[in-house]
């Protein structure tokens, strides 16, 4: 709103704390794959508004309010995508199912929600077959982004990295309707790679290094990607990346990636905020916390919640006051251009 007081945008929040009846539709759905007699249909889950309600008014909205924030744009839970079970139709329904009840939620708190959708993705599957959701999530839901999972199969990595042509009818649909993509990874289901703790990172750390190697953001120079998690260990190790861009003959980071891709600060200590803060350009920086997300304890340290991002963003030593404006708020708004446009709608 104002240098004064920004709005202050969370670009990355899910509905991890959805009613049980979510997680019971879904277990029976995976029974359902091996034996077709038991599989639900969509209409066997139920859930009230009052119950959607509850679930994020004791949570996630009780937590904003305590720590300041206004907005949260709201994707479903990330772990539970689990794009490698079952195939493209298992993934479509649950997808489905998942989105919408994101957008339920941005109904019922219009002011303090706005939904960003997961995708319908599949191991080996043509992610064409994605376009008719993210259609419906932007056009009927007003849904402003997408999470686009580099790695469907769940940390076994097969498919093609994201500069393939492979990933281009998404890149397409996304510039038609200028939303960003996420890049944001589901459930482990390799036991090498804890799925918050190490194929989290991993994976923002990989689509880094992906698009320095390839061009991709020459083929689409509208196209806009978050890597979230504070991007990975890409900023702790910014020199080592503009080293290797320069091995590549690549252009300057900034000219080769920075007009196109952003990093939240979902980082959990202030060092690392400070470290994001100095090292990353302002204008690549999305305010972020991911609550109710991976980190949930108390740090005692501080005395204060690990995913309180808002306070380390308020200390950090590297923004002035303008600055925190463009990372609470600006920079969402222009990345996320369709949440600009709705919240101008709302005198915003
Ligand atoms: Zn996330």
């Amino acid at each position: 709103m104002s240098l004064q007081k920004p709005l202050i945008i969370d670009v990355h929040g899910h509905y991890t704390t959805a009613p049980k009846a979510l997680e019971e539709w879904r277990n029976k759905q995976i029974a359902g794959i091996k034996d077709p007699t038991v599989m639900p249909k969509v209409a066997d889950l139920k859930i009230s508004d009052d119950e959607l309600r509850e679930s994020i008014e004791l949570n996630q909205l009780t937590k904003m309010k305590e720590r300041g924030s206004d907005l949260t744009i709201f994707s479903p839970r990330a772990s539970f995508m689990a794009h490698h079970i079952g195939d493209v139709n298992i993934s479509s329904t649950w997808a489905s199912i998942c989105n919408e009840l994101c957008y339920r939620v941005s109904q019922l708190f219009p002011d303090h929600f706005i939904g960003a959708a997961m995708l319908p993705q599949s191991p080996g599957v043509d992610p064409k077959t994605c376009l008719a959701e993210i259609d419906r999530c932007v056009h009927d839901y007003g849904m402003v982004g997408i999470n686009l999972n580099p790695d469907p199969s769940g940390g076994h990595w097969n498919s093609p990295p994201l500069t393939d042509r492979h990933w281009y009818p998404i890149y397409e649909k996304m510039v038609e309707l200028d939303i960003p993509a996420m890049i944001h990874v589901s459930t482990s289901c390799n036991a090498c790679f804890h799925t918050t703790g190490a194929h989290y990172i991993n994976a923002d750390t990989t689509a880094v290094m992906q698009l320095i190697q390839g061009d991709l953001f020459r083929d689409f120079p509208t196209l806009k990607f978050v890597i979230p998690h504070g991007g990975g260990a890409a900023p702790y190790h910014w020199g080592r990346y503009r080293g290797l861009a320069q091995e590549l003959k690549k252009p300057l980071l900034v000219e080769h990636l920075l007009k196109n891709i952003f990093f939240d600060t979902c980082v959990y200590h202030q060092p690392g905020i400070d470290l994001l803060t100095k090292v990353i350009p302002v204008d690549n920086i999305l305010f972020a916390s991911e609550m109710i997300g991976a980190v949930r304890g108390i740090d005692p340290e501080t005395g204060h919640y690990y995913d309180d991002t808002k306070r380390y963003v308020l200390a950090t030593p590297h923004l002035s006051q303008e600055q925190r404006y463009k990372v609470f708020e600006a920079n969402a708004r222009r990345v996320y251009s369709r949440l600009d446009v709705a919240l101008n709608k709302k005198g915003l």
